[in-house]
């Protein structure tokens, strides 16, 4: 038995015996196919542009260096830690929140134990509260007043431990990035529940 086309496949109209395509449909058929063609090419270019841009991502991120993770976990982290103390006074100088809706108006997240003496605490929530950019650039870090209220907002179990904590700690690649995200991802829930609520 011999296959018969009894439709026209550009117009999808009868086709007379004998007959595979209306000879008034060739050109457009051959037009609809060759676009056809075209596109299938342009999707395929674009997922393979596509693997190219996650490959070179992945190879920017395997190289990143530790000081370069470590910068980028504290701009997670202390992302975070404003937007965790957005409704929060100065942990220095009790000045209000200069704006309420803005999570990163113009304050800093000032760590209690510098980064730069207590490298290990960097990281850790009770250590770093969201401080005016004066308390925190100006007065080193205005420690006093810090402590006063830090005592108040966290209690004296906390702050001890905090002082008292002077292991030393290598950072990791890997606990940079797991930190970068986690607080990426924190911040994101944190943004969320606030413009729902
Ligand atoms: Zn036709
Ligand atoms: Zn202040």
């Amino acid at each position: 038995m011999t296959f018969r086309r009894t439709r026209c496949p550009h117009c999808r109209g009868k086709l007379e015996a004998g007959q595979r395509i209306h000879p008034a449909c060739i050109d457009g058929y051959a037009e609809a196919q060759a676009a056809k063609a075209e596109r299938a090419e342009a999707k395929k270019a674009r997922a393979a542009a596509k693997v190219e841009r996650a490959e070179t991502r992945r190879r920017k991120e395997a190289i990143k260096t530790v000081p370069a993770l470590i910068r980028e976990a504290q701009q997670a982290f202390n992302a975070w830690v404003r937007a965790r103390d957005a409704a929060q006074p100065c942990i220095s100088c009790g000045a209000p929140p200069p704006d309420l809706s803005g999570l990163h108006a113009g304050r800093d997240a000032g760590h209690y134990r510098s980064t730069g003496s207590a490298s290990h605490l960097r990281f850790h929530p009770d250590n770093c509260h969201a401080q005016c950019v004066h308390c925190n650039q100006w007065g080193a870090g205005k420690a006093v007043d810090y402590r006063i209220r830090l005592l108040v907002r966290i209690g004296l179990a906390r702050v001890e431990a905090l002082e008292s904590d002077n292991r030393t700690h290598k950072w990791a690649h890997d606990e940079l990035r797991g930190i970068r995200d986690h607080y990426r991802a924190a911040l994101r829930l944190l943004v969320k529940s606030s413009c729902s609520a």
